[in-house]
């Protein structure tokens, strides 16, 4: 399950339920005892109560100098990208369709460029960029998720037209929804011999995945990763619909990024991909990476090319961290090498407390997957 009742979340955030049925009512919550909690909900509950403050003894938002934007303030920021990830069963063709946008797409318009695996890429749409992650694979995103870092603005699920729904279909359309992102169905392997699209659409439908064309508020587009027909639909599709979103970040103040995927690379140590979410990380910046810390020695896109910074939505791979952080790691830009040192020795502290205590020890996460 990905949920528990009110009285669980309560007992977990070590609260009195009543007070918690309080506090949701002072943001026009109604809850009752009983009441299931998904996901989303329990984690904008936790805030109410500052979970993270909880283990995180000193105040690293000070130090680290966050600011709070009003929701008007918010509206005034810049557009920034969208990010995609690409969903769905094992064998559908998330691989294809990835490697088909990117040699389509990527290349093509930076002659010479030769893309490098980086584990996110930007291809241009119309008047949109978007920015594909190209980690298919739950774990990548069960981890980034884990440490609530859903960075995804919009999942395309992929679903073989000649296979239809199956587990990790369904463990897919789960996650969008339990992560609010919305879902276009590219109907893949359309050039197949005797497929029935329709039998695809109302398999989906049965689990809440309802077609435009049948009343619902999904697109589905019919493809071929394969022989590339029906990508360019696909991508205008995706550019059309992230457009609606209005997805707004600045490209001042606090920097703030997560990490995509990481390795150690012989004779370069630590290689780190960030997606930038907020603010620019400029060459040299130092940083926190969740339980690492070092400077951003390099700057790197997909392509290659060095950069000297990045804005919001753009991936980079950096060198210059201490270790290979992990999957899903928050980035922070700070003042110098020592403060990063002092955040990430606290990090480490508050973790190890939280290990040693043995009711604290239990995620918020691990608690669902219990519950
Ligand atoms: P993934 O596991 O979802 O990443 O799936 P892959 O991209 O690795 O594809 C699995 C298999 O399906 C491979 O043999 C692909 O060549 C094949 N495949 C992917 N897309 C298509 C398509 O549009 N048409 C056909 N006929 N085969 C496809
Ligand atoms: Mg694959």
């Amino acid at each position: 399950h990905d949920g528990a009742t009110s009285d669980q979340l309560a007992k977990k955030l070590k609260v009195k339920l009543k007070d918690m049925i309080d506090k949701c009512l002072d943001i026009n919550l109604l809850i009752k005892s009983g009441d299931y909690i998904g996901i989303q909900l329990a984690n904008e509950i936790a805030a109410l109560y500052d979970y993270r403050a909880e283990n995180v003894a000193f105040d690293e938002d000070k130090v680290i100098g966050k600011e709070q934007l009003s929701d008007e303030d918010k509206s005034k920021l810049p557009l920034r990208n969208p990010i995609i990830a690409i969903m769905g069963h094992v064998d559908h063709g998330k691989t294809t369709l990835l490697d088909h946008i990117r040699n389509a797409k990527v290349v093509n318009e930076e002659a010479g460029g030769i893309t490098q695996h980086i584990g996110a890429y930007s291809v241009k749409a119309g008047k949109s960029t978007l920015t594909f992650l190209d980690t298919p694979g739950h774990a990548a995103f069960a981890s980034m998720r884990q440490r609530g870092a859903d960075v995804t603005d919009l999942v395309v699920l992929v679903v073989a037209a000649d296979d239809g729904v199956m587990p990790q279909t369904r463990e897919s359309v789960k996650y969008c929804n339990n992560a609010g992102v919305p879902i276009i169905v590219a109907v893949n392997k359309m050039d197949k011999e005797g497929i029935n699209p329709d039998r695809i659409k109302s398999e989906l439908a049965d689990i809440g995945i309802t077609p435009e064309e049948w009343g619902g508020d999904t697109q589905f587009v019919p493809i071929s990763a394969l022989k590339g027909d029906g990508v360019d639909d696909l991508l205008e599709s995706i550019a059309l619909q992230t457009e609606m979103l209005e997805l707004r970040a600045s490209d001042k103040g606090n920097v703030e990024g997560v990490v995509i995927e990481s390795k150690i690379e012989h004779g370069r140590g630590p290689v780190a991909t960030i997606l930038v979410q907020s603010g620019t990380l400029k060459k040299g910046d130092s940083l926190v990476v969740g339980e690492t810390f070092g400077r951003a020695r390099s700057l790197t896109d997909h392509l290659g090319k060095q950069l000297s910074k990045a804005g919001p939505s753009t991936p980079v791979q950096i060198l210059g961290l201490d270790e290979a952080p992990s999957p899903g790691a928050s980035v922070d830009v700070v003042k110098n090498e020592r403060e990063a040192k002092k955040i990430v020795a606290n990090r480490v502290a508050e973790r190890k407390k939280l290990e040693e205590t043995p009711k604290a020890k239990v995620s918020l996460e691990d608690f669902f997957a219990m519950a």
